[in-house]
């Protein structure tokens, strides 16, 4: 094959240098993958049965998902206008931040968060401004308030925090979005949300239902609490303006009917899916108590992960759990995510977490 550098086609510069989005190991019969944040417990047998009966595959799903989305708007009571679904919450990030932000323009988020931020903002074209988190791996919305220019056109909030774990204050979030300039967008990414158990957490369908800053757009998804991660199903609740714009960047028909049915589904059997979201929300405080007692410095975790900041051992601690059975997510330099997992995962963690850390300086 010629050197890729030998074609003569040309890539947006800033492409080129990017690499594409590199999946973590896949697990192995011997161990526990928790690298990706996934739910545990096995599908429901109504939803896969919903999905097994969704064989009409021969026709293109529904564009508008409208099934799913007349069912999220009575959920949260809003109008069929103001929900959005998308291929994964992902896409509709992509979507809002190719709608809001060009050439030029500035997307404001965390950092460290979610490492689809960078990567979204890059492909839109537009300038990554990255605001570090505090000691305590949380939000610092003051300093995300003055890194504001009149080039920003997009800010994004990620509650609870991925891969760190902190939630945004309700308090903190009312004080940031006033401050927040009305044509400017800001995505309240709540991927965890239903794993969230702290009183003082911002809600985001509590701050869109006081109409007070239609600037704001909240994504939720089905991947995570309602364990739907591999048919690639999210939403958003915003204003339709907003909303609207997302649904023109969105490439269309990328909601399969299985995907459709399984969330519809999903959504009749919430309660007890909410009740296996109980009891992964105990299971990761078990375990944040269990590393803190053991000596590792583990902030607040509100998702259905914990976060060990091994700065520099990362990788090398990464290998040991991984040498162990454990599959986390490393960051470099930096920290290590751990999903909460099964139940027999977590003295599994907690023993292999006993032996490293004794090793740390
Ligand atoms: N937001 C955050 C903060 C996430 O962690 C993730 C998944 N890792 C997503 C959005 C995207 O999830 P999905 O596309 O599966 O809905």
């Amino acid at each position: 094959m010629t050197d890729a550098a030998d074609i003569p086609i040309r890539v947006r510069p800033e492409i080129a240098v990017l690499p594409p989005y590199k999946q973590g190991r896949q697990a192995d019969a011997n161990a526990f993958k928790l690298s990706s944040n996934e739910n545990p417990f096995d599908p429901l047998p109504g939803v896969v049965e919903a999905v097994s009966d969704a064989s009409s595959f021969n026709r293109y799903p529904d564009a508008t998902a409208t099934r799913l989305r007349t069912r999220l708007a009575e959920r949260f009571g809003v109008d069929l206008a103001e929900v959005h679904v998308a291929s994964g919450s992902v896409a509709i990030l992509a979507q809002l931040v190719q709608a809001a932000a060009g050439p030029g323009d500035e997307v404001i988020y965390a950092w460290r968060s979610f490492e689809a931020y960078p990567w979204l903002a890059v492909v839109a074209g537009a300038t990554a401004v990255q605001v570090p988190l505090t000691d305590g791996a949380r939000h610092d919305l003051p300093a995300m308030a003055a890194a504001i220019t009149d080039r920003t056109r997009a800010i994004i909030v990620c509650s609870p925090n991925n891969p760190t774990g902190p939630i945004v204050t309700q308090a903190e979030f009312d004080a940031f979005v006033a401050e927040v300039p009305s044509d400017v967008l800001v995505i309240l990414d709540e991927a965890y949300a239903e794993f969230v158990t702290d009183p003082d957490a911002v809600n985001g369908v509590r701050v869109l239902e006081t109409g007070a800053h239609p600037n704001v757009v909240v994504l939720r998804t089905f991947s995570k609490a309602f364990g739907l991660a591999g048919l690639r199903v999210g939403y958003a609740l915003g204003h339709p303006r907003l909303l609207d714009a997302a649904r023109s960047t969105a490439i269309p028909l990328s909601v399969t009917l299985q995907a459709e049915v399984a969330a519809l589904a999903s959504l009749d059997a919430e309660d007890e899916l909410l009740e296996r979201v109980r009891v992964i929300a105990d299971r990761r405080d078990r375990l944040a108590t269990a590393l803190r007692e053991a000596g590792w410095s583990v902030p607040q975790a509100q998702g259905n992960f914990v976060w060990l900041a091994t700065g520099e051992e990362t990788l090398a601690i990464a290998e040991q759990f991984d040498a162990a059975g454990i599959i986390v997510r490393p960051f470099a330099g930096d920290g290590m995510r751990v999903s909460v997992g099964e139940e027999e995962s977590v003295e599994k963690v907690l023993g292999i977490a006993a032996s490293v850390v004794k090793d740390l300086p």
